[in-house]
């Protein structure tokens, strides 16, 4: 590993030396010359102004006192001191090594960690202070934070020797890897940092990259998985930069993404989302939130049978906000309870409302991973279908894969409770999870819907196609109707009629409107695909097909 910025050169923080001897003892020296020197000539013409001399041979010539004896005393003594001065030059200049040595020793050890031979923090931070004082562009650095998932329980189940070696292992990779002119550093535990100048989206690939292979630990070769965080820019200062990684690193993990860039939309500790926060809070507890609504299709016969209520957020300032510009604060800030709630009841009512006006919709409302886990929302749901008076089944809720896969019991028990009420559910962003096949299997649910980043690749793409085809056949096999998201063209919408799938919802058919325009809005539609000229068949490629795998109980504990 190159260390420039981490030991940097004639800032080591160590007293400069030559021939090894300290520069500042080299000036003490000298300086007492220049007094004994200075102080000699000033005696010396003292003593010629004052005639001393032939004061001293008169006295010597006048008592009979031995003149030569007392030059010779003289003489002696001065070579004496002489000698001995020597000596102990020579000893200084041998403690000042020991001490410099002894220095650089304790050097080393607070800039090493003594496990891996990275950077320790310190050192990491002093390099990240001397890049931002360099003067070079602040934009060309970033800095990547990384840590090991599950790494406790790698000390729990296989000791801490193993955990050692396995931190030795990655150390080594990152060494391996590492550009040049960047730093790394084990900041504590299972912690890395490294510091990228130059190009460092590449440099940051090509470790991330890297550290995806096994690490061989004595006989075993393990797998992990990492959380890793990038930040950009020294502008803010190093502090700042370091404190975006991290909040990036932390997002990774709640996410379970692996990497994560640092956005301002997910820090709670970014000014600016503070006082976003701030109105958001406002906004929720005053009810100045809108709901806007995106029909769904069916395919078979172009009726529309529901909407899903999406969030908007007319903002005093900003504009109207999309869901993607708070969702994720009020997820983190414990707003999003309250606010699920404002458009529960908001998306209810608007069903109460086309009701009325002779257009049942079933009306789908998102839930955030988190309140799958408040085992009072099943509650909270009851009381308003109550409320609004709106029967269970006109309600749907859409929850995510992954959603239901941390702290499955209890998401499982909430599932289950909504389940009871009679309300339906649906897994959202369907293919972008972690969700095993048997774990869906478990989930009670009526459908899912096909993440739209497949759907978009319809047209275009084999695999795109392989999955969409294949999500149909499963859902269909599991007894699950499967809704198709961000239909945007009319071909993607033929070729998913020809393969039977349920529920079409874009904005080819609609983008979302505010309730008032909802049941025009249904009418156009519905009149619109009436009229469609079916293409012919010849111009959809048939999608490979892939053999729908078989879950074990499926059909018992679904539909
Ligand atoms: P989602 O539940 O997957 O909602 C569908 C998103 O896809 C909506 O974005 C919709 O406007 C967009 N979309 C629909 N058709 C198309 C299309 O043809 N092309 C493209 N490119 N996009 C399309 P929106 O409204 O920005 O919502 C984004 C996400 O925010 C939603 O994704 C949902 O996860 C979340 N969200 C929205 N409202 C709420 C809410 O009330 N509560 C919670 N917890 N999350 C919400
Ligand atoms: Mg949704
Ligand atoms: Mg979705």
């Amino acid at each position: 590993m190159a260390r420039s910025w981490l030991t940097g050169t004639a800032d080591d923080g160590l007293p400069p030396t030559r021939d090894g001897v300290p520069d500042e003892l080299r000036r003490e020296v000298l300086r007492d010359a220049g007094v004994v020197v200075g102080l000699t000539v000033l005696v010396t013409a003292a003593g010629v102004a004052w005639e001393l001399p032939r004061r001293i041979v008169t006295w010597s010539a006048g008592t009979g006192a031995p003149l030569d004896h007392l030059v010779f005393l003289l003489a002696a003594s001065h070579l004496l001191m002489m000698v001995f001065g020597a000596r102990r030059g020579r000893q200084l200049k041998a403690e000042a090594a020991a001490h410099r040595r002894l220095e650089e020793q304790l050097r080393e050890q607070a800039d090493h960690d003594p496990l891996t031979g990275l950077a320790t923090l310190t050192a990491f931070l002093a390099a990240l202070q001397r890049l931002e004082r360099s003067g070079g562009d602040p934009d060309d650095v970033a800095v990547l934070l990384l840590d090991i998932d599950r790494f406790t329980a790698v000390n729990d189940t296989l000791g801490h020797d193993v955990g050692s070696d396995l931190l030795v292992a990655v150390a080594d990779r990152v060494r391996e890897v590492l550009p040049p002119d960047a730093v790394a550093a084990r900041t504590g535990g299972d912690v890395f940092a490294l510091l990228l100048p130059g190009a460092p989206a590449d440099a940051a690939t090509q470790v991330l990259a890297a550290l995806r292979r096994p690490f061989p630990v004595g006989d075993l070769a393990l797998e992990v998985d990492l959380s890793a965080g990038l930040a950009h820019g020294l502008r803010l200062g190093s502090a700042e930069l370091v404190r975006r990684a991290d909040v990036a690193r932390s997002t990774a993990k709640r996410q379970a993404t692996g990497v994560a860039v640092y956005s301002p939309e997910v820090d709670t500790f970014d000014p600016g989302q503070l006082a976003l926060h701030g109105d958001l809070r406002r906004a929720v507890r005053e009810g100045d939130l809108e709901v806007h609504h995106q029909p769904k299709v069916r395919l078979a016969d172009g009726r529309v049978t529901g909407v899903e209520a999406l969030v908007r957020w007319p903002h005093p300032h900003l504009g109207l906000l999309m869901p993607d510009r708070f969702i994720v604060l009020a997820e983190q800030t414990g707003l999003i309870a309250p606010l699920t709630d404002l458009v529960l009841r908001r998306a209810l009512a608007d069903a109460r409302g086309w009701r009325e006006q002779g257009r049942r919709l079933t009306v789908a409302v998102n839930v955030s991973a988190r309140l799958l886990h408040d085992l009072d929302l099943p509650d909270r749901v009851a009381a308003a279908l109550h409320e609004e008076r709106v029967a269970p089944d006109d309600l749907e809720l859409e929850v995510t894969e992954t959603a239901a896969m941390d702290d499955p019991e209890r998401a499982m028990t909430v599932l289950g409770r909504l389940r009871l009420l009679g309300v339906r559910l649906s897994v959202d962003d369907f293919g972008t999870g972690h969700a095993s096949l048997a774990h869906l299997s478990r989930l009670p649910v009526d459908t899912l819907k096909v993440d739209r980043s497949f759907v978009a690749g319809l047209e275009t793409e084999p695999a795109a196609r392989a999955i969409v085809r294949s999500t149909v056949d499963l859902g269909h096999a599991l007894g699950l109707s499967v809704v198709a998201e961000g239909v945007e063209t009319a071909e993607q919408w033929h070729q998913l009629a020809a393969w039977g799938c349920d529920l079409a919802q874009g904005w080819w058919l609609a983008r979302p409107v505010p309730a008032a325009v909802v049941p025009a809005v249904a009418a156009e539609i519905e009149r619109r695909v009436a009229g469609l000229q079916r293409p012919a068949v010849t111009a959809i490629v048939p999608a490979p097909r892939v053999p729908v795998p078989r879950v074990p109980g499926a059909q018992r504990s679904l539909g």
